[in-house]
């Protein structure tokens, strides 16, 4: 078994360990690709700092290479590891309400994560892929059920605005979910490199927030109502004020993600304006609808799938990598 460990910011060791006997309840995968995000360089150059050692990797796809006779799963079952487990033990859990657990686990988040040749995990958390799916558009899964998680907690009504205020490709993910969904998505972005892609995905309204000033922007889309929906992606890079002018009465802003970044909202604006403020954090209990959301094309990641590196050099690969390359394409780390 291969394993990478980051010990420290930017140093990666590749750690070879004998194989361990499979446990009953538990289902043996041989991990095929990892996506290489701009959250995994983020962890890997310290900018976001962990527990050291830590193995990154949140994002795989892999073959089923032992099962044990409970099992679901068949050998050489082509898989998608969510990268959740539930506590199962909260409240939020016991309510069935998993997505909200207060302890969950996320591989290369708060727990270690997917950098290793073979990993035994409870085949709850496996999908199978279906034929038609290629395992570079399944590594984009769980960004496909984390939006799933956001348009089903604004609870989207047909034809009306919601802005989208993101400096990563997930907020392209959404965009298309928005639509998708019949309702009208504003795509606000820093990156120019994002806004074109939203363009080129046929996202009507697409923002570069660098160059006009976002709540006039809006303000002319919306025919002066501005929006009631708005999301605001918490790794991104803008003003919290651009947000609250962009919103409506009465208006919902959902925080996706769990970043560190931070930025100022007033109580007395939320005050003023009524504003209901909710996260999430998590892709958690949509996993297979994000996989038939890739299959029927009703998402397109195509554009986001960037080279192929070799596993084996990742600490070479990583030491040359920019943060400014992964803005719109993620690398696919195969494992041989
Ligand atoms: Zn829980």
């Amino acid at each position: 078994m291969k394993t990478w460990f980051l010990d420290q910011p930017k140093q990666l060791r590749l750690h070879e360990s004998p194989p361990t006997a499979l446990q009953d309840n538990l289902v043996k995968v041989k991990i095929e690709q990892i996506l290489l995000t701009n959250s995994l360089f983020g962890i890997y150059s310290g900018k976001s700092s962990r527990n050291y050692p830590f193995v990154m990797g949140r994002n795989a796809i892999g073959v089923v290479s032992e099962v044990s006779d409970k099992s679901m799963l068949r050998k050489m079952d082509r898989v998608a590891i969510e990268p959740y487990i539930p506590c199962e033990q909260c409240e939020e859990c016991r309510s069935n309400n998993h997505s909200d657990c207060s302890e969950i686990v996320e591989f290369g988040q708060n727990a270690d994560g997917l950098l290793q040749n073979f990993i035994d995990l409870p085949c709850t958390i496996l999908h199978q892929l279906p034929d038609n799916l290629s395992n570079e558009k399944a590594l984009f899964v769980s960004y496909v059920s984390f939006c799933l998680n956001i348009v089903d907690s604004l609870k989207l009504e047909k034809g009306r605005h919601i802005a989208i205020f993101s400096s990563t490709k997930t907020g392209l993910i959404l965009a298309q979910l928005v639509a998708y969904y019949q309702a009208v998505p504003i795509f606000c972005s820093n990156e120019e490199v994002l806004v074109a892609e939203a363009r080129k995905l046929g996202i009507l309204y697409c923002i570069n927030t660098e160059e006009v000033a976002v709540a006039k922007e809006i303000q002319i889309v919306t025919g002066g109502r501005m929006c009631k929906e708005l999301v605001y992606f918490s790794d991104s890079e803008f003003k919290m004020k651009d947000v609250y002018d962009s919103a409506a009465q009465n208006a919902t802003i959902c925080l996706a993600g769990y970043s560190n970044k931070d930025s100022r909202l007033s109580v007395a604006q939320m005050c003023q304006k009524h504003l209901k403020i909710m996260g999430v954090y998590n892709g958690l209990g949509n996993f297979s609808s994000a996989i038939n959301l890739l299959v029927t094309g009703k998402v397109n990641v195509d554009n986001l799938i960037g080279d192929v590196v070799s596993f084996e050099k990742l600490d070479q690969v990583l030491a040359n990598t920019t943060d400014e390359e992964l803005k719109l394409k993620s690398k696919i780390i195969k494992v041989e």
